[in-house]
């Protein structure tokens, strides 16, 4: 992960993002917070830095040290243990790099890692420790990875991940999806963000302009773990986006202490579809090194998902999976022992 400082330019999403709390004691006395959390936040800070954009920080409870939103971006002295199978490449994508900033693990979809730089720092990310600075399709970068997407006929779908593609400016988007317009064989571009989320005014004139106007389908998923992350302005920037024709997903990762149990998961899905958003994933934790004290296990998990499906219509029940590496596509986690037996 890349952090460092972003150009302040005329948007005002720009200076939101170089407005983001990036220091462990703005952030406890902001919320009000005790001062014993702030020797571990300094320090595992250092490895993996606090970055909070201040329209998310405006959702978090003042005073509540296991607030939901909060627990997504404190350092915590937690993610100093050193658990076994929790590893710095848990999914294998340095493996899967067809070229650099090209990740093509699944038949029909590429996703291209535009940038290393995010909005917001979430404790738990599997990226959390990616060589971006090396791994990098954007800047003048992306020559490569289009020749590799151009040559492959069998591409239908170019997703665009990162880090965070919409951290990047509009120009430099539009010029990337005006040279995937140009290859035949590629009919929808995915956006993997969770911008919109943390700083909703990115959503404005600029960014609608193109994506109004490319000729190719374009689906964003956002990403959204509690229903409290989805306030006015979210709602707004999800409508915007669905005005401009745009499919509007969601994907949550499962995570102790935010959002497992049965009703904070179906608050969530509810919220997302008043927001015009359809569940889409709930992934199981990727065993990054460092974010072991945020799993739920499969059974649990699988009983929670059972608990979602007799409460919620079956389009607002996400499906719950995780990644394999090697794996030919995301992975289904089903209830132990469903599906066996003559019944
Ligand atoms: C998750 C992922 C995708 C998208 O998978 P879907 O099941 O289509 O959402 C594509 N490429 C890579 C490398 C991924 O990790
Ligand atoms: S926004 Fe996404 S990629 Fe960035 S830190 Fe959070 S989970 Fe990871």
């Amino acid at each position: 992960m890349i952090h460092g400082t972003f150009p302040t330019g005329q948007a005002p999403w720009r200076a939101d993002l170089a407005a983001a709390v990036c220091d462990p004691e703005e952030l406890l006395r902001a919320l009000d917070l005790p001062e014993e959390l702030l020797a571990p936040a300094r320090r595992v800070h250092r490895l993996f830095p606090l970055r909070v954009p201040r329209p998310y920080l405006a959702r978090i409870a003042p005073g509540d040290p296991h607030d939901p939103l909060l627990r997504q971006v404190l350092p915590l002295d937690l993610e100093e243990a050193v658990e076994p199978g929790y590893s710095r490449d848990p999914v294998g994508d340095l493996a899967a790099q067809a070229v650099p900033g090209v990740l093509h693990k699944y038949e029909g979809r590429a996703l291209l890692t535009t940038t290393g730089a995010c909005a917001i720092h979430c404790r738990y990310c599997f990226r959390r420790h990616f060589p971006y600075a090396k791994a990098n399709a954007a800047r003048d970068r992306w020559r490569p990875a289009i020749a590799h997407l151009a040559a492959d006929r069998s591409i239908r779908e170019v997703i665009l991940s990162g880090g965070d593609p919409l951290t990047l400016g509009d120009d430099k988007l539009s010029d990337l999806v005006g040279a995937l317009e140009e290859l035949p064989h590629v009919k929808r571009l995915r956006l993997h963000t969770r911008v919109p989320v943390v700083i909703p005014n990115r959503v404005d004139e600029a960014l609608l302009d193109w994506l109004g106007r490319t000729s190719l389908a374009v689906v964003v998923v956002l990403h959204v773990n509690h229903a409290r992350e989805i306030d006015e302005a979210v709602a707004g920037a999800c409508g915007r986006l669905r005005q401009a024709g745009v499919t509007l997903l969601n994907q949550a990762v499962l995570l102790a202490g935010v959002n497992d149990d049965a009703g904070a998961l179906t608050d969530l899905s509810e919220r997302l579809f008043e927001a015009g958003v359809l569940p889409y994933y709930l992934h199981m934790l990727d065993r990054v090194a460092g974010a072991a004290h945020f799993a739920v296990g499969e059974a649990r998990a699988a009983g929670l998902l059972e608990a979602l499906r007799a409460r919620l219509p079956g389009y607002l029940v996400p499906r719950l999976v995780r990644e394999e590496a090697g794996a030919a596509a995301k992975l289904p986690v089903l209830a132990v022992g469903a599906g066996v037996g003559c019944r």
